[in-house]
């Protein structure tokens, strides 16, 4: 293999092989840049370093070619004592880790070649010492691993208050000294001072950075994979640490905040690598450079704009200026804000640069999530309290209150206010919807209070560990002591997770402004217009929404929804309405059960004609009823309490608690629910039907489709669709039937499920819980970390579908069910349809559409666009 490349060899699509930084060295010395020449050690010679514990065979000799070809060039040899090469060792992988890894600059330098340096710079002696003492301080901590304050308090200890470019020769040579006993006290043996055994050592230590804490808790968090590697990068030093007609400096070609073209970047004057960044001393705006050297500034702005014409995008670079001349260190298509990415991709497509499919895929359905939700100030003075999980962006603010009951209350005064719970169950659900936010003290990314909130597009911020939550007292502590009780304002802040006392000031999402139906303003909701506009038009799946009421399907449509995907009808069966389902379980005769059904119809019939007026004509999937009943009935452990010490406990009671017994499951998630509950309580399923077909009848153009959650198997489904079908052909009503795969077994007996169903629904919460064996409810706070820390898997598979295991039985499904019936319509509605990954898996796999919470209908319908280029 070849595992060295010289920069003139390499191009920018060889990121794999020789990292982002070597990739692009490489392109930016074949645009003719004026780039230090070097060349590229490739990430697989870091692999097999990191695999073996040695290098590979033959790379030494590969390096010694490459660096004799350098000496060649520059004239002067590595660390040759009268007239010095030095070079740099840089560390590069293909995703940029910015600083997550080691560089050792002015490598080369010993107590001999240091005084060539100084006469190879015209007697500039300081220079030559600043150099060596620079190259100490860099090995000793990254190669040599000696802790890096011993060298800072060296430095300090002879700076005293003054600048480290106020420091003479003398005291450096001296610094240089004292630097070369710290390395010996520290690892017992001498700087090595064999220009090319640094150089070795300094390759191999960069090999190691790749696995030092930092870099892996940052892959992690990226989630960048492990078995990379890196590459690594050997070239000519140029020096920004001349004196004052030389520097360095960082700068983007335009702002990566705003997207907006100019000048932005900073300078500093006699400095060296990481100076600029690490704000030793003030730098100063990049402006202020064209004062300073006309020449170099004015060359810079040239290359600035090659660059971001060659690579069609924002670039940002390093670059030093020796002694007037300017060189390029580094260049790469830069990080920006979620606005900027929208603003600069439709600007380059203004520019004539790219077309408006590239414009698509330059931004991201997570980049559009954070435009949606409002944001706080980040300017603003703000006590934070506590940290949890980020669990549904936005910015929320209100008087913190810890139940359902009090939420409603205050709200409905016009308060707005912040849900405090340990954590939260159905039963908050009010609450949750009256708040502007939801804080918990447990639980994780998939928990009830989660979940729900993004379902809603609320903020929440779940987990708060430090966050001491009684809801008897109405008040919780935090870290210092601090008390907040009900009433006192807070703000979460869902997007990092953090909670802050008091009230931090927000400002508002225009673009959700844009999606309700404002016209487009600001440039960034113009940009946002144009991209959704041409995703749209691209894109082949549909996008529908999962929503239960009116006013949520209102709005899905305004926000692009073409029809509801699921609506559950659980909720319909809450509140006022439990008496209903009450008298139905414990209905003891059919006519009592069937006078309970009855009660109910009418109710579910309402419900559903809304539903159709608010779609106007678009399809509405309803799901029959799902949970298990005891979910509407009182809970176990109050009622026995009750009926074993209330003194005005009724016959009703007792007959109540009968029933919660006897529907008690040990494993209610697998127990009695779906069309398993249609086909034991005769009617229920048929009082829904006949609910829809005359709200559908009520209703002209309405297009209901009627979904059955839960079949495993097809003699299921037919049983529940014969009477379905009779029901609809009575009242001369078209609908749909069809069913949700979500059990494991109608994945895989697709073909036979689909002889009774028209559309299936992929229902991917209950089929990944399914699937894995894995209780949403309870394994993501007990064990996914240890199972993300493992690579177990990269993302929770409730987040994003797993491809290898839910996603082929989807496959399975998709494939075997058209085989049976040809047109048969296939959708998604678990929590995936709003999530990007998903999303394009279910573009692959030939979907009709994705269903998903109104709040992620934008998302779907851009990342729907992206999946179809
Ligand atoms: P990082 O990936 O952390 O940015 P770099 O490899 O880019 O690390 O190097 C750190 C600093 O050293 C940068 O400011 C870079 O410009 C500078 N640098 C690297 N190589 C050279 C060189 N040959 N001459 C001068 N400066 C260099
Ligand atoms: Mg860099
Ligand atoms: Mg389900």
């Amino acid at each position: 293999a070849k595992y060295v490349y010289d920069f003139t060899e390499g191009n920018r699509n060889l990121k794999d092989l020789l990292g982002g930084k070597g990739a692009n060295l490489a392109e930016m010395t074949n645009l003719g840049l004026p780039v230090p020449p070097g060349f590229t050690i490739t990430s697989e010679a870091c692999r097999h370093y990191l695999a073996e514990g040695s290098t590979p065979g033959g790379l030494e000799q590969e390096v010694a070619e490459h660096l004799d070809a350098l000496e060649n060039r520059m004239g002067r040899k590595l660390g040759q004592a009268d007239d010095p090469l030095l070079v740099s060792v840089r560390s590069g992988a293909k995703f940029s880790m910015p600083g997550m890894m080691e560089t050792v600059l002015n490598i080369g330098l010993n107590d001999e070649s240091v005084h060539g340096l100084a006469k190879q710079a015209g007697g500039n002696e300081r220079f030559a010492w600043d150099s060596y003492r620079r190259l100490i301080q860099m090995f000793g901590k990254t190669v040599l691993g000696i802790d890096g304050e011993l060298f800072e308090r060296a430095l300090d200890a002879v700076k005293g208050r003054r600048h480290d470019t106020d420091l003479d020769a003398g005291e450096l040579q001296r610094l240089v000294e004292t630097y070369k006993g710290i390395v010996r006290e520290q690892t017992g043996g001498d700087f090595p001072a064999d220009p090319r055994e640094q150089m070795r050592l300094a390759v191999t230590a960069v090999f190691d950075s790749w696995n030092a804490p930092r870099a892996v808790l940052y892959r992690r968090q990226e989630r960048i994979p492990a078995d990379l590697g890196t590459a690594v990068n050997i070239m000519a030093m140029v020096f920004g640490n001349y004196g004052d007609d030389s520097g360095t400096g960082v700068a983007f070609t335009r702002d990566p905040g705003s997207g907006l073209q100019g000048i932005y970047g900073d300078y500093l004057q006699n400095a060296q690598g990481e100076d600029v960044v690490a704000g030793i001393r003030n730098t100063i705006p990049l402006q202020e450079l064209e004062r300073l050297d006309k020449h170099s500034y004015d060359e810079l702005l040239a290359i600035m704009e090659t660059l971001e014409n060659h690579y069609k995008d924002l670039c940002d670079i390093e670059f030093t200026i020796e002694r007037g001349k300017l060189w390029m260190l580094q260049t790469r298509v830069g990080k920006r804000t979620a606005a900027a990415a929208f603003c600069i991709a439709t600007q380059l497509v203004d520019q004539g640069l790219i077309t408006l499919d590239e414009a698509v895929t330059r931004v991201t359905g997570d980049q559009l999530a954070q435009l949606m939700f409002p944001r706080f100030d980040a300017d603003a003075d703000r006590k934070t309290i506590a940290k949890g999980m980020n669990a549904s962006p936005g910015a929320a603010v209100g008087r913190a209150v810890f139940c359902s009951e009090r939420a409603i209350e205050l709200s409905g005064q016009g308060e707005d206010v912040i849900l405090v719970r340990r954590e939260t169950n159905p039963d908050d659900l009010a609450g949750m919807i009256a708040a502007r936010g939801i804080l918990t003290s447990r639980g994780g990314k998939t928990s009830h209070a989660a979940v729900v909130a993004r379902g809603m597009g609320k903020t929440c911020v779940c987990g708060a560990e430090d966050l001491e939550v009684s809801t008897e007292e109405c008040r919780f502590t935090a870290p210092g002591g601090v008390v907040v009780s009900e009433g006192d304002l807070i703000s979460i802040d869902g997007t990092t997770g953090e909670v802050f006392l008091g009230e931090v000031p927000v400002v508002d999402s225009e673009v959700v402004e844009y999606f309700e139906g404002a016209e487009p303003g600001s440039e960034l909701v113009r940009a946002v217009d144009r991209i959704m506009r041409h995703a749209d038009a691209g894109r082949r799946l549909g996008v529908r929404a999962n929503v239960d009421t009116p006013q949520d399907a209102a709005r899905a449509r305004r926000f692009g929804a073409q029809g509801i995907g699921l609506c559950r009808t659980e909720h319909m069966f809450l509140g006022e309405r439990r008496r209903l389902v009450e008298d139905l379980v414990l209905a003891s005769t059919d006519d009592e059960r069937q006078a309970a059904l009855d009660a109910l119809e009418p109710l579910q019939k309402a419900d559903f004609a809304a539903i159709f007026q608010a779609m106007d004509g678009d399809p509405v999937t309803i799901r029959l009823i799902d949970p298990p009943l005891h979910e509407f009935l009182p809970d176990i452990v109050d009622l026995s309490v009750k009926v074993a010490t209330s003194p005005d406990v009724t016959d009703k009671d007792r007959e109540l608690l009968t029933a919660v017994k006897r529907l008690h499951e040990q494993n209610p998630m697998l127990g009695l629910r779906g069309v398993r509950l249609g086909l034991v309580i005769p009617g229920l399923f048929a009082m829904q039907v006949r609910a829809i077909a005359q709200a559908a009848k009520e209703v002209p153009g309405s297009r209901p489709e009627i979904m059955i959650p839960l079949v495993a198997a097809v003699q299921e489904l037919e049983s529940v669709r014969e009477e379905a079908v009779e029901i609809l052909a009575e009242t001369g009503v078209d609908a749909l039937i069809g069913t949700m795969i979500e059990v494991p077994r109608a994945a895989l007996s697709a073909g036979r499920i689909a002889e009774a169903a028209q559309f299936f629904s992929f229902g991917t919460n209950d089929l990944t819980q399914m699937c894995w064996g894995f209780s949403r409810d309870d394994v993501e706070a007990s064990f996914f970390s240890r199972y993300l820390d493992l690579g177990i898997f990269g993302t929770s598979p409730f987040e994003t579908i797993d491809r290898e295991g839910v996603g082929r039985l989807i496959e399975i499904a998709a494939k075997e069910g058209r085989a049976t019936r040809p047109d048969l319509h296939l959708g998604i509605c678990g929590e995936h349809g709003g999530d990007p990954g998903s999303v394009h898996f279910c573009h692959e796999v030939g979907l009709d559409y994705v269903s998903c919470s109104p709040f992620r209908i934008p998302v779907a319908r851009l990342e729907a666009g992206r999946a179809a280029l």
